[in-house]
Protein backbone atom coordinates (compact mmCIF):
# COMPACT_ATOMS: atom_id res chain seq x y z
CA UNK A 1 0.00 0.00 0.00
CA UNK A 2 1.54 3.17 -1.39
CA UNK A 3 0.50 5.77 0.86
CA UNK A 4 0.45 3.87 4.57
CA UNK A 5 3.45 3.75 6.81
CA UNK A 6 4.66 3.44 10.01
CA UNK A 7 4.62 6.62 12.62
CA UNK A 8 6.84 8.85 11.74
CA UNK A 9 9.87 10.10 14.07
CA UNK A 10 7.39 11.79 16.42
CA UNK A 11 4.68 8.85 16.65
CA UNK A 12 2.05 10.13 13.92
CA UNK A 13 0.31 7.94 11.61
CA UNK A 14 -0.71 10.37 9.29
CA UNK A 15 -2.15 13.36 11.80
CA UNK A 16 -3.36 10.66 14.65
CA UNK A 17 -0.98 9.54 17.61
CA UNK A 18 2.05 11.89 19.02
CA UNK A 19 2.85 12.35 22.47
CA UNK A 20 0.63 14.95 24.39
CA UNK A 21 1.76 14.16 27.59
CA UNK A 22 3.26 16.48 30.52
CA UNK A 23 7.08 17.42 30.75
CA UNK A 24 7.21 14.46 33.94
CA UNK A 25 6.20 11.85 31.40
CA UNK A 26 8.52 12.75 28.23
CA UNK A 27 11.26 11.58 29.82
CA UNK A 28 10.49 8.56 30.64
CA UNK A 29 8.66 8.18 27.78
CA UNK A 30 12.17 8.93 25.50
CA UNK A 31 13.75 6.00 27.62
CA UNK A 32 10.94 3.52 26.53
CA UNK A 33 10.71 4.47 22.65
CA UNK A 34 15.05 4.07 22.76
CA UNK A 35 14.86 0.76 24.99
CA UNK A 36 12.12 -0.59 22.52
CA UNK A 37 14.19 0.57 19.59
CA UNK A 38 17.11 -1.38 20.94
CA UNK A 39 15.09 -4.60 21.85
CA UNK A 40 13.58 -4.86 18.02
CA UNK A 41 16.75 -4.55 16.58
CA UNK A 42 17.67 -7.74 18.69
CA UNK A 43 17.11 -11.52 17.88
CA UNK A 44 17.41 -12.92 21.22
CA UNK A 45 14.68 -10.47 22.41
CA UNK A 46 12.29 -12.34 19.63
CA UNK A 47 13.34 -15.49 20.18
CA UNK A 48 12.01 -15.03 24.13
CA UNK A 49 8.89 -13.68 22.68
CA UNK A 50 8.44 -16.53 20.42
CA UNK A 51 9.63 -18.96 23.13
CA UNK A 52 7.20 -17.86 25.27
CA UNK A 53 4.24 -17.24 22.99
CA UNK A 54 4.74 -20.91 22.04
CA UNK A 55 5.23 -23.11 24.93
CA UNK A 56 3.50 -20.57 27.60
CA UNK A 57 0.49 -19.17 25.80
CA UNK A 58 0.31 -22.43 23.48
CA UNK A 59 0.59 -20.62 19.84
CA UNK A 60 0.52 -20.99 17.17
CA UNK A 61 -3.26 -20.49 18.06
CA UNK A 62 -5.57 -22.14 15.11
CA UNK A 63 -7.78 -21.27 12.18
CA UNK A 64 -10.74 -23.03 12.25
CA UNK A 65 -13.19 -23.53 9.15
CA UNK A 66 -16.69 -22.65 10.78
CA UNK A 67 -18.24 -25.28 8.24
CA UNK A 68 -21.72 -25.75 9.86
CA UNK A 69 -22.15 -21.72 10.86
CA UNK A 70 -20.81 -21.03 6.93
CA UNK A 71 -23.77 -23.69 5.57
CA UNK A 72 -26.69 -22.21 7.89
CA UNK A 73 -25.82 -18.58 6.63
CA UNK A 74 -25.81 -20.06 2.81
CA UNK A 75 -22.73 -17.97 1.62
CA UNK A 76 -19.40 -17.43 2.34
CA UNK A 77 -16.88 -19.34 4.23
CA UNK A 78 -15.88 -18.30 7.85
CA UNK A 79 -12.61 -18.86 9.46
CA UNK A 80 -12.21 -18.53 12.91
CA UNK A 81 -8.48 -17.28 14.07
CA UNK A 82 -8.96 -18.98 17.64
CA UNK A 83 -7.57 -16.37 19.94
CA UNK A 84 -9.84 -17.56 22.25
CA UNK A 85 -7.82 -20.80 23.03
CA UNK A 86 -4.71 -18.26 23.83
CA UNK A 87 -3.83 -18.89 27.79
CA UNK A 88 -5.85 -16.65 30.15
CA UNK A 89 -8.43 -16.88 27.40
CA UNK A 90 -7.56 -13.93 24.80
CA UNK A 91 -5.44 -11.77 22.41
CA UNK A 92 -3.83 -9.87 25.54
CA UNK A 93 -1.36 -11.67 26.67
CA UNK A 94 0.41 -11.47 23.39
CA UNK A 95 1.25 -8.14 24.04
CA UNK A 96 1.58 -8.09 27.95
CA UNK A 97 4.32 -11.01 27.54
CA UNK A 98 6.19 -8.49 25.04
CA UNK A 99 5.95 -5.88 27.20
CA UNK A 100 7.07 -7.77 30.35
CA UNK A 101 10.06 -9.12 28.35
CA UNK A 102 11.25 -5.43 27.17
CA UNK A 103 10.76 -4.63 31.27
CA UNK A 104 12.69 -6.94 32.04
CA UNK A 105 15.12 -5.97 29.88
CA UNK A 106 15.39 -2.28 31.09
CA UNK A 107 15.57 -3.92 34.35
CA UNK A 108 12.18 -3.14 35.99
CA UNK A 109 10.94 -5.80 38.12
CA UNK A 110 7.82 -3.77 39.20
CA UNK A 111 4.82 -3.52 36.46
CA UNK A 112 1.55 -1.40 36.62
CA UNK A 113 -1.31 -1.84 34.18
CA UNK A 114 -4.40 0.20 33.99
CA UNK A 115 -7.84 -2.06 33.38
CA UNK A 116 -11.71 -1.68 32.87
CA UNK A 117 -13.70 -4.76 32.99
CA UNK A 118 -9.94 -6.60 34.15
CA UNK A 119 -9.36 -8.70 31.42
CA UNK A 120 -5.89 -6.54 30.53
CA UNK A 121 -5.87 -6.66 34.06
CA UNK A 122 -5.67 -10.31 34.53
CA UNK A 123 -3.22 -10.48 31.59
CA UNK A 124 -0.47 -8.08 33.56
CA UNK A 125 -1.14 -9.96 36.93
CA UNK A 126 -0.35 -13.61 34.72
CA UNK A 127 2.75 -12.49 33.37
CA UNK A 128 3.90 -10.75 36.39
CA UNK A 129 3.62 -13.60 38.10
CA UNK A 130 5.46 -15.85 35.52
CA UNK A 131 8.13 -13.36 35.34
CA UNK A 132 8.36 -12.97 39.06
CA UNK A 133 7.49 -9.05 38.90
CA UNK A 134 5.79 -6.86 41.65
CA UNK A 135 2.21 -5.85 39.68
CA UNK A 136 -0.07 -3.08 40.78
CA UNK A 137 -3.01 -2.54 38.68
CA UNK A 138 -5.44 0.88 38.61
CA UNK A 139 -9.16 -0.03 38.65
CA UNK A 140 -12.07 2.37 38.61
CA UNK A 141 -14.20 1.95 42.20
CA UNK A 142 -16.80 1.45 40.02
CA UNK A 143 -15.61 -1.32 37.59
CA UNK A 144 -14.15 -3.03 40.88
CA UNK A 145 -18.16 -3.80 42.18
CA UNK A 146 -18.88 -4.67 38.68
CA UNK A 147 -16.22 -7.33 37.68
CA UNK A 148 -15.37 -9.08 41.08
CA UNK A 149 -14.74 -12.13 39.48
CA UNK A 150 -11.93 -10.59 37.58
CA UNK A 151 -10.30 -8.72 41.01
CA UNK A 152 -10.36 -11.90 42.86
CA UNK A 153 -8.43 -13.24 39.53
CA UNK A 154 -5.75 -10.70 39.71
CA UNK A 155 -5.28 -10.66 43.53
CA UNK A 156 -5.10 -14.42 43.11
CA UNK A 157 -2.24 -14.14 40.58
CA UNK A 158 -0.24 -12.15 43.28
CA UNK A 159 -1.31 -8.59 42.03
CA UNK A 160 -2.19 -5.71 44.07
CA UNK A 161 -5.36 -4.09 42.76
CA UNK A 162 -5.92 -0.16 43.71
CA UNK A 163 -9.25 1.54 43.59
CA UNK A 164 -9.74 4.94 41.31
CA UNK A 165 -11.68 6.91 42.96
CA UNK A 166 -11.52 9.80 40.39
CA UNK A 167 -13.69 10.90 37.96
CA UNK A 168 -16.58 8.14 36.50
CA UNK A 169 -14.49 5.70 38.42
CA UNK A 170 -14.35 3.87 35.33
CA UNK A 171 -10.99 2.75 32.68
CA UNK A 172 -10.31 6.58 31.50
CA UNK A 173 -9.79 6.64 35.05
CA UNK A 174 -7.87 4.13 35.70
CA UNK A 175 -5.60 5.27 33.15
CA UNK A 176 -5.22 8.81 34.02
CA UNK A 177 -4.30 7.09 37.74
CA UNK A 178 -1.81 4.66 36.16
CA UNK A 179 -0.04 7.68 34.13
CA UNK A 180 0.37 9.56 37.11
CA UNK A 181 1.96 6.97 39.04
CA UNK A 182 4.36 5.88 36.55
CA UNK A 183 5.51 9.28 36.85
CA UNK A 184 6.03 9.68 40.14
CA UNK A 185 7.87 5.80 40.14
CA UNK A 186 9.68 5.75 36.66
CA UNK A 187 13.03 4.64 38.02
CA UNK A 188 12.08 1.32 39.37
CA UNK A 189 8.51 1.03 37.25
CA UNK A 190 6.87 -0.24 33.71
CA UNK A 191 3.96 0.66 32.72
CA UNK A 192 2.01 -2.08 30.45
CA UNK A 193 -0.67 -0.17 28.07
CA UNK A 194 -3.43 -2.88 27.21
CA UNK A 195 -4.30 -1.27 23.67
CA UNK A 196 -2.69 0.12 20.90
CA UNK A 197 -3.08 3.27 22.04
CA UNK A 198 -1.86 6.50 24.73
CA UNK A 199 1.30 8.06 24.01
CA UNK A 200 3.97 6.79 20.92
CA UNK A 201 5.95 4.28 21.42
CA UNK A 202 3.26 2.44 22.66
CA UNK A 203 0.54 2.46 19.98
CA UNK A 204 3.52 0.78 17.59
CA UNK A 205 4.71 -1.31 20.64
CA UNK A 206 1.65 -2.97 21.41
CA UNK A 207 0.81 -3.94 17.19
CA UNK A 208 4.20 -5.26 16.54
CA UNK A 209 3.53 -7.92 19.66
CA UNK A 210 0.32 -8.39 18.42
CA UNK A 211 1.05 -8.71 14.56
CA UNK A 212 1.82 -12.51 15.13
CA UNK A 213 -1.94 -12.83 14.96
CA UNK A 214 -2.09 -11.49 11.11
CA UNK A 215 1.57 -13.33 10.65
CA UNK A 216 0.40 -17.08 11.86
CA UNK A 217 -3.36 -16.35 10.16
CA UNK A 218 -1.29 -15.78 6.47
CA UNK A 219 0.56 -18.69 6.39
CA UNK A 220 -2.37 -20.69 8.08
CA UNK A 221 -5.02 -19.70 5.19
CA UNK A 222 -2.39 -20.28 3.05
CA UNK A 223 -1.79 -23.81 3.98
CA UNK A 224 -5.80 -24.08 4.33
CA UNK A 225 -7.06 -23.11 1.18
CA UNK A 226 -3.88 -22.19 -1.01
CA UNK A 227 -5.05 -18.47 -0.58
CA UNK A 228 -5.64 -15.29 1.59
CA UNK A 229 -9.12 -14.74 2.55
CA UNK A 230 -11.41 -12.00 0.96
CA UNK A 231 -12.18 -10.49 4.18
CA UNK A 232 -10.18 -9.96 7.07
CA UNK A 233 -12.91 -8.34 10.18
CA UNK A 234 -11.74 -7.88 13.74
CA UNK A 235 -13.71 -5.96 16.38
CA UNK A 236 -12.03 -2.70 17.50
CA UNK A 237 -11.87 -1.58 21.30
CA UNK A 238 -8.85 0.41 21.41
CA UNK A 239 -7.88 -1.37 18.59
CA UNK A 240 -5.29 -4.24 19.58
CA UNK A 241 -6.51 -7.06 18.53
CA UNK A 242 -7.64 -5.53 14.91
CA UNK A 243 -4.15 -3.63 13.92
CA UNK A 244 -2.40 -7.03 14.96
CA UNK A 245 -4.83 -8.86 12.51
CA UNK A 246 -5.06 -6.17 9.90
CA UNK A 247 -1.36 -4.67 9.94
CA UNK A 248 0.59 -7.67 8.24
CA UNK A 249 -2.75 -7.69 5.29
CA UNK A 250 -2.41 -3.61 4.53
CA UNK A 251 -0.05 -4.52 1.19
CA UNK A 252 -2.28 -7.54 0.14
CA UNK A 253 -4.59 -5.22 -1.91
CA UNK A 254 -7.29 -7.97 -2.61
CA UNK A 255 -7.93 -8.36 0.84
CA UNK A 256 -10.75 -6.13 2.28
CA UNK A 257 -9.90 -5.05 5.89
CA UNK A 258 -13.47 -4.31 8.19
CA UNK A 259 -12.88 -2.84 11.87
CA UNK A 260 -16.05 -3.53 13.56
CA UNK A 261 -16.88 -0.76 16.45
CA UNK A 262 -19.32 -1.38 19.26
CA UNK A 263 -22.59 0.18 18.18
CA UNK A 264 -24.37 -0.07 21.15
CA UNK A 265 -28.19 0.87 20.94
CA UNK A 266 -27.65 3.65 19.26
CA UNK A 267 -25.31 5.40 16.86
CA UNK A 268 -26.23 9.02 17.89
CA UNK A 269 -25.96 10.33 21.48
CA UNK A 270 -23.46 8.57 23.47
CA UNK A 271 -25.06 5.24 23.83
CA UNK A 272 -22.50 3.62 21.80
CA UNK A 273 -18.47 3.24 21.59
CA UNK A 274 -17.93 4.00 17.84
CA UNK A 275 -15.79 6.89 17.91
CA UNK A 276 -15.40 6.69 13.89
CA UNK A 277 -18.26 5.09 12.88
CA UNK A 278 -20.25 7.71 14.37
CA UNK A 279 -18.68 10.50 12.67
CA UNK A 280 -16.66 11.81 16.18
CA UNK A 281 -13.64 14.59 15.81
CA UNK A 282 -10.66 14.54 16.70
CA UNK A 283 -9.26 14.84 20.07
CA UNK A 284 -6.79 14.48 22.77
CA UNK A 285 -7.51 11.39 25.31
CA UNK A 286 -4.39 9.36 27.39
CA UNK A 287 -1.70 11.33 25.32
CA UNK A 288 -2.79 10.48 21.63
CA UNK A 289 -4.53 12.02 19.56
CA UNK A 290 -6.96 10.43 17.47
CA UNK A 291 -10.97 10.51 16.55
CA UNK A 292 -12.75 10.92 20.19
CA UNK A 293 -16.16 10.64 21.21
CA UNK A 294 -17.09 14.58 22.39
CA UNK A 295 -19.93 16.55 24.12
CA UNK A 296 -21.09 19.54 22.79
CA UNK A 297 -18.65 21.06 24.98
CA UNK A 298 -15.47 18.57 24.02
CA UNK A 299 -15.55 16.91 26.86
CA UNK A 300 -14.84 13.46 26.77
CA UNK A 301 -18.38 11.62 26.31
CA UNK A 302 -19.60 8.80 28.11
CA UNK A 303 -20.14 5.22 25.80
CA UNK A 304 -22.02 2.17 26.38
CA UNK A 305 -21.79 -1.04 25.21
CA UNK A 306 -22.67 -4.32 25.87
CA UNK A 307 -19.20 -5.47 25.95
CA UNK A 308 -17.15 -4.00 28.55
CA UNK A 309 -13.39 -4.50 26.56
CA UNK A 310 -15.37 -2.22 23.67
CA UNK A 311 -16.44 0.38 25.49
CA UNK A 312 -13.73 2.78 24.94
CA UNK A 313 -14.49 6.69 23.74
CA UNK A 314 -10.78 6.65 21.97
CA UNK A 315 -9.95 4.39 19.02
CA UNK A 316 -5.86 3.44 18.36
CA UNK A 317 -3.93 6.11 16.18
CA UNK A 318 -3.29 4.04 13.15
CA UNK A 319 -7.05 2.56 12.59
CA UNK A 320 -8.31 6.28 12.78
CA UNK A 321 -4.95 6.96 10.07
CA UNK A 322 -6.07 3.50 8.03
CA UNK A 323 -9.54 5.23 8.23
CA UNK A 324 -8.15 8.39 6.42
CA UNK A 325 -6.30 6.81 3.82
CA UNK A 326 -9.41 3.99 2.93
CA UNK A 327 -7.87 0.82 3.49
CA UNK A 328 -10.05 -0.38 6.23
CA UNK A 329 -13.65 0.05 6.30
CA UNK A 330 -15.06 0.85 10.14
CA UNK A 331 -18.55 -0.43 10.96
CA UNK A 332 -20.98 -1.07 13.68
CA UNK A 333 -22.69 -3.94 14.97
CA UNK A 334 -24.81 -3.40 17.90
CA UNK A 335 -25.63 -4.87 20.81
CA UNK A 336 -28.92 -6.92 19.75
CA UNK A 337 -26.37 -8.16 16.69
CA UNK A 338 -23.51 -8.98 18.55
CA UNK A 339 -25.64 -10.99 21.42
CA UNK A 340 -27.21 -12.83 18.52
CA UNK A 341 -23.54 -13.60 17.05
CA UNK A 342 -22.32 -15.02 20.26
CA UNK A 343 -25.54 -17.29 20.46
CA UNK A 344 -25.15 -18.33 16.67
CA UNK A 345 -21.70 -19.27 17.47
CA UNK A 346 -22.29 -21.27 21.02
CA UNK A 347 -25.24 -23.20 18.81
CA UNK A 348 -23.57 -24.07 15.13
CA UNK A 349 -20.21 -24.05 16.40
CA UNK A 350 -20.21 -25.40 20.30
CA UNK A 351 -17.70 -22.03 20.52
CA UNK A 352 -18.36 -19.52 23.21
CA UNK A 353 -17.10 -16.19 22.31
CA UNK A 354 -16.49 -13.22 24.27
CA UNK A 355 -18.66 -10.09 23.39
CA UNK A 356 -16.25 -8.08 21.91
CA UNK A 357 -15.46 -10.75 19.30
CA UNK A 358 -18.92 -11.19 18.58
CA UNK A 359 -19.43 -7.71 17.04
CA UNK A 360 -16.55 -9.30 13.92
CA UNK A 361 -18.87 -12.25 13.82
CA UNK A 362 -22.03 -9.95 13.99
CA UNK A 363 -20.49 -8.55 10.47
CA UNK A 364 -19.51 -11.83 9.31
CA UNK A 365 -23.21 -13.35 10.03
CA UNK A 366 -24.79 -10.18 8.31
CA UNK A 367 -23.03 -10.24 4.87
CA UNK A 368 -21.74 -14.14 4.49
CA UNK A 369 -25.33 -14.41 2.81
CA UNK A 370 -24.62 -11.90 0.14
CA UNK A 371 -21.13 -13.33 -0.99
CA UNK A 372 -20.27 -16.77 -3.13
CA UNK A 373 -19.96 -20.04 -1.54
CA UNK A 374 -16.48 -19.73 -2.53
CA UNK A 375 -15.54 -16.48 -0.75
CA UNK A 376 -13.96 -16.26 2.35
CA UNK A 377 -14.00 -14.10 5.79
CA UNK A 378 -11.56 -14.62 8.11
CA UNK A 379 -12.95 -13.68 11.70
CA UNK A 380 -10.20 -12.86 14.51
CA UNK A 381 -11.98 -14.33 17.83
CA UNK A 382 -10.39 -12.23 20.27
CA UNK A 383 -11.45 -13.78 23.24
CA UNK A 384 -13.36 -16.87 25.02
CA UNK A 385 -16.68 -15.72 26.26
CA UNK A 386 -16.70 -18.00 29.82
CA UNK A 387 -16.13 -14.34 31.67
CA UNK A 388 -19.49 -12.72 29.68
CA UNK A 389 -21.87 -15.49 30.94
CA UNK A 390 -23.50 -13.39 33.62
CA UNK A 391 -23.71 -10.77 31.49
CA UNK A 392 -25.71 -12.78 29.01
CA UNK A 393 -27.59 -14.60 32.20
CA UNK A 394 -28.95 -11.17 33.14
CA UNK A 395 -29.76 -9.60 29.70
CA UNK A 396 -32.06 -13.20 29.28
CA UNK A 397 -33.57 -12.92 32.54
CA UNK A 398 -32.38 -15.79 33.99
CA UNK A 399 -30.91 -16.11 37.38
CA UNK A 400 -27.31 -17.61 37.73
C1 LIG B 1 -9.95 -6.18 25.56
C2 LIG B 1 -10.58 -7.02 24.51
C3 LIG B 1 -10.91 -6.50 23.23
C4 LIG B 1 -10.76 -5.06 22.87
O1 LIG B 1 -9.45 -4.57 22.86
P1 LIG B 1 -8.66 -4.27 21.53
O2 LIG B 1 -7.43 -3.60 22.01
O3 LIG B 1 -9.51 -3.40 20.67
O4 LIG B 1 -8.38 -5.57 20.88
C5 LIG B 1 -11.44 -7.36 22.28
N1 LIG B 1 -11.66 -8.67 22.56
C6 LIG B 1 -11.36 -9.19 23.77
C7 LIG B 1 -11.64 -10.64 24.00
C8 LIG B 1 -10.83 -8.38 24.78
O5 LIG B 1 -10.54 -8.93 25.98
Amino acid sequence: MQDYHSPDENGFFGVHGGQYVSETLIAALAELKQAYAQAKQDPAFWAAFERDLKYYVGRPSPVYHAERLSRHLGGAQIYLKREDLNHSGAHKINNTIGQALLAQRMGKMRVIAETGAGQHGVASATVAARFGMDCTVYMGAEDIQRQAPNVFRMKLLGAKVVAVESGSKTLKDAMNEAMREWVARVDDTFYIIGTAAGPMPYPEMVRDFQCVIGNEAKQQMQALIGRQPDVAVACVGGGSNAIGLFHPYIGEANVRLVGVEAGGTALSGSQHAAPITSGSPIGVLHGFRSYLMQDEHGQVAGTHSVSAGLDYPGIGPEHSHLHDIGRVDYVAASDDAALAAFDALCRFEGIIPALESSHALAWAIENAPAMRPDEVILVNLSGRGDKDINTVAKLKGIAL
